[in-house]
């Protein structure tokens, strides 16, 4: 018995993934939702929403003094977004393993921003920090990093009552 190995309620995590403006303009709603679907984690938030600036700066406040973060602001608040709530044991990391890595241009495939993203034509910005190279940071899709930002960003889009608990038909076939 290796009682580590065991899932309890309190593996059970929450994470904000939200298709950004590209991934609605390009058509790639559907996809992306099907492939958190898919994996077998559980929906408890979802709508479009047409982002006010000041909750795109709330959200990214962490990068506020990054020379990108104007232009990732504009990104964020240049059309409609699909805000998106999951759970499910582990799922913050397992979010961010499927949607890949920062610049899509370093995003295996098999991943969203690897399979659905690239890095498109001469206009990108030099982060001197990290020298990523990422033209204006369209990558299609944003995870929550940890369990406490999954829990603060789902607080942040979401309206109390818009977050639904469930349980999905098929729990019993997924988790012992
Ligand atoms: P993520 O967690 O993988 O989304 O990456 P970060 O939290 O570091 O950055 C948030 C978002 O800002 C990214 O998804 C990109 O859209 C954008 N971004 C990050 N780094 C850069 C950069 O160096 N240049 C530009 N233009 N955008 C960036
Ligand atoms: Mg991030």
């Amino acid at each position: 018995f290796l009682p580590h190995l065991v899932a309890s309620m309190e593996d059970v995590e929450e994470t904000y993934i939200m298709i950004k403006p590209d991934g609605v303009q390009r058509g790639l709603v559907g996809e992306i939702i099907t492939r958190f679907e898919k994996k077998g984690f559980k929906l408890t938030g979802l709508k479009l929403f047409q982002c006010p600036t000041e909750l795109a700066q709330e959200h990214y406040k962490d990068l506020q003094s990054k020379p990108f973060f104007p232009k990732l602001i504009n990104y964020i608040t240049s059309g409609p977004v699909v805000c998106m709530a999951w759970e499910g044991v582990g799922v913050v990391a397992s979010a961010r393993k499927l949607i890949g890595a920062t610049n899509p241009l370093n995003a295996e495939p098999g991943t969203i921003r690897g399979d659905l993203a690239v890095q498109t034509g001469s206009n990108y910005t030099v982060d001197s920090q990290d020298s990523m190279l990422i033209p204006f940071g369209r990558n299609v899709v944003h995870g929550s990093d940890s369990p406490e930002n999954g829990k603060r960003e789902i607080a942040l889009w979401f309206k109390q009552g818009e977050v639904c608990q469930w349980t999905p038909a098929q729990e019993p076939w997924l988790t012992e």
